[in-house]
Formats: C-alpha cells, structure tokens, sequence
C-alpha cells in the first residue's frame, strides 16, 4: 500500500495523468506490417497501442516486433511485411489500467514499461498513462509534500 500522505499529496495535483485517446497514435490489428513499419519510422514513437474498429484496445505493436519479420537467412526480407497482418505478431500480454486513480498498481507496472493503456470496463480505449505523466506527479510530491504535511524524523531515520 502506496503511504496515506504520500497518496493524499498526489491527489492535489491537477493534472490529468492520462494521455487521451484522441492524442495517441494507434493502429488497427488488421493493419499490414508494411503500413505500420512506415507510421512507426514517421512518429517517434517505438512502440504504439493496437486497436480493433470499435475501438477496443487489442495489444501493442513495436518497431522490434516488425523488423524482426523482416529477417531471413539471407539478410531482410521487406516484402514479407505485406502479407502479415498487425494482430498475427502483436503483444498481447499487457496490463491494462481501468482505474486511474489506482497509484499502487500504476507504479508497480510503470516499472518494466514505458506507458500502460487506460481502457474502459469493456476494454474501450482511452488513452496512455506514461512514466513521463508519473514522473511529473512525483515532481509535484517532492515539491509540496511540507504544504500538506508536517513530517518529524523518527528512529530509523536518525540512525
Ligand atoms: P514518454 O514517457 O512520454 O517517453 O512515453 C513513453 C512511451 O509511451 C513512448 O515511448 C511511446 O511508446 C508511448 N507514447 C507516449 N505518447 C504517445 C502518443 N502520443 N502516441 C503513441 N504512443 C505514445
């Protein structure tokens, strides 16, 4: 469990930690890898979030996952991308956030990604929360913790 007055300052801050949807870019599962390979090399963003045409979230697609396609023995392959489809090679082992107010698990996943997808209770998508977004929550923490609260050292931190 994240400390009552560390979760408490957090909730002061204004800002909204998601990106929303309208902002991300995202590409559909039944894109072809050749598209996709040409939106990824054009945004700087390595890996994106997939969708379906209803919008729901499906997995995430990276710029490692195509060009791995691309190799064959005799070197790379670029014309096998078209004829493979986004949802044959995505990921799809992701954790999806449905509570954004929920820190705990929000930190404890931002720890091995970049960006979680935020979803709705029918995994409707929308937005990403990024440790960029995160990082500038704990910015605010650590400049306005003494604002809120009064802390004392207690014995662990006088040894
Ligand atoms: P950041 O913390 O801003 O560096 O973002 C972390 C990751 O989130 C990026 O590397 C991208 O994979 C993803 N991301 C951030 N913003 C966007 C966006 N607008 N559209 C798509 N993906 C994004």
């Amino acid at each position: 469990m994240l400390d009552k007055p560390i979760e408490e300052v957090m909730n002061h801050s204004d800002r909204d930690i998601v990106i929303p949807a309208d902002v991300v870019a995202t590409v559909n599962e039944n894109n072809n890898l050749q598209h996709v390979f040409l939106v990824l090399t054009k945004i700087k963003y390595s890996k994106i979030p997939v969708l379906d045409v209803d919008n729901h979230f499906k997995g995430l697609i990276s710029l490692s996952m195509i060009t791995d396609q691309m190799l064959v023995d005799e070197g790379l392959d670029t014309d096998r991308l078209g004829n493979i489809l986004v949802k044959d090679i995505m990921q799809t082992d992701v954790h999806t956030i449905y509570e954004k107010e929920n820190l705990e698990v929000i930190l404890r996943y931002l720890v091995d990604e970049n960006f979680l997808p935020y979803v709705d209770k029918d995994d409707h998508f929308l937005g990403i929360i990024t440790r960029r977004e995160i990082l500038q929550e704990v910015n605010f923490l650590t400049h306005n913790f003494d604002k809120y609260f009064h802390a004392e050292p207690n014995e662990i931190s006088t040894k």
